[in-house]
């Protein structure tokens, strides 16, 4: 059985079976539950996604899925039913993303950290903006996305968190608290954030910003939200900016070692990492804004750095970074190949009493 390819004459008998059925009768037949994130539309109704797509299997695949093998999401049962054709919308609208946060907080504390109400002409200008921010795919989205009523919502979800609110806090998520830690630790630097992100939406630059999937964004914390890290990142990635960057290094007698840590691609790997490095764009985003990235603000650091500086606000230095790893190691070890080398040898000590099992 190929899980997923269902056509759309087998989504249209499992469709039927439905109407014949009843929801919970359907439901209860093949053992899955309600939709909890995609509905099925069609012809003016809507149907269980998860559910329909796996009794359609049944034709064609010989038998229905089981709930636990597959998921309702992007990656099964909603793309399958996509691709056969058929519309599907989110239930629930997608958890905000740490860039949309940012606006709503900036917002909370223009208001003396209170929160502000559906109607307030401020919140309706910002449910627009976020409508048009690139971040979330229009097929997560439902009618009510980031509507008034849900930014008025988080505006009291981030004012309650505050630390001089004395009431309970509304709902709310450990992103909100997040960010607005971040605003009460850094608020110029944060306000900055907060309007480039703003000036990029309105301008149309970051609005047609692709957001590469493949790239980790996620997985780095992107202090400065997904929007500004991801033209952070393609600016990194001007292979003419790094060429001429490396040149001028080599030309001026340098090498292509780490700045922070002193590894060198070509030391460790050879031939394979000869010319490897990476470039981090070192004027923080916030005071970079547009315009022309020069040489100088580019600092040669290999992935490891790399990946550490971005982890957190506010980004340290290749020299900062430096110092933070000089006070955790001796500085001849920082030399790449000593790295490695030492690596290698605890591993043939580790890996020693394993080869005897
Ligand atoms: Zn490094
Ligand atoms: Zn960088």
């Amino acid at each position: 059985m190929r899980k997923g390819a269902i056509t759309q004459v087998a989504v249209l008998k499992a469709i039927a079976e439905y109407d014949e059925l009843g929801r919970s009768e359907f439901l209860a037949k093949y053992h899955f539950s309600e939709a909890r994130s995609y509905l099925l539309l069609h012809e003016g109704r809507e149907y269980d996604s998860k559910a329909i797509a796996g009794v359609a299997h049944r034709w064609g695949q010989g038998r229905a899925l089981l709930p636990e093998e597959f998921s309702g999401g992007k990656d099964h049962a909603a793309a399958w039913l996509k691709r056969a054709g058929f519309e599907v919308k989110s239930v629930k609208n997608p958890d905000w993303a740490r860039d949309e946060i940012i606006l709503a907080c900036h917002l909370v504390m223009t208001n003396g950290w209170k929160g502000l109400d559906a109607n307030d002409p401020r919140v309706l200008e910002l449910s627009g903006l976020l409508q048009l921010m690139p971040i979330h795919a229009e097929a997560d989205r439902n009618e009510k996305f980031r509507n008034p009523n849900g930014v008025a919502r988080k505006t009291f979800d981030i004012a309650t968190r505050h630390p001089d609110y004395r009431g309970k806090p509304t709902n709310g998520g450990a992103l909100d608290v997040e960010v607005l830690h971040e605003f009460l630790a850094r608020p110029a630097e944060m306000t900055e954030v907060a309007q480039l992100i703003r000036q990029g939406i309105t301008a149309g630059d970051l609005q047609t910003l692709p957001l590469d999937d493949d790239e980790d964004l996620d997985d780095y914390s992107a202090p400065e939200g997904r929007l500004l890290m991801s033209r952070h990142k393609r600016r990194e990635r001007n292979k003419g900016l790094r060429k001429k960057k490396i040149a001028a290094v080599l030309r001026q007698g340098g090498t292509l070692a780490c700045e922070a840590c002193g590894f060198d691609f070509e030391k460790v790997y050879g031939d394979r990492g000869s010319g490897y490095i990476e470039c981090h764009h070192v004027v923080p985003l916030h005071e970079a804004g547009e315009g022309r990235t020069k040489l100088s603000d580019l600092a040669l650091i290999c992935a490891n750095c790399h990946r550490m500086i971005h982890r957190r606000a506010p980004w340290p230095t290749p020299a900062d970074l430096r110092a933070a790893i000089g006070h955790r190691r001796a500085p001849q070890s920082l030399a790449g190949t000593n790295v490695v080398q030492q690596r290698s040898k605890a591993l043939e000590r580790s890996a020693a009493p394993e080869e005897r099992q």
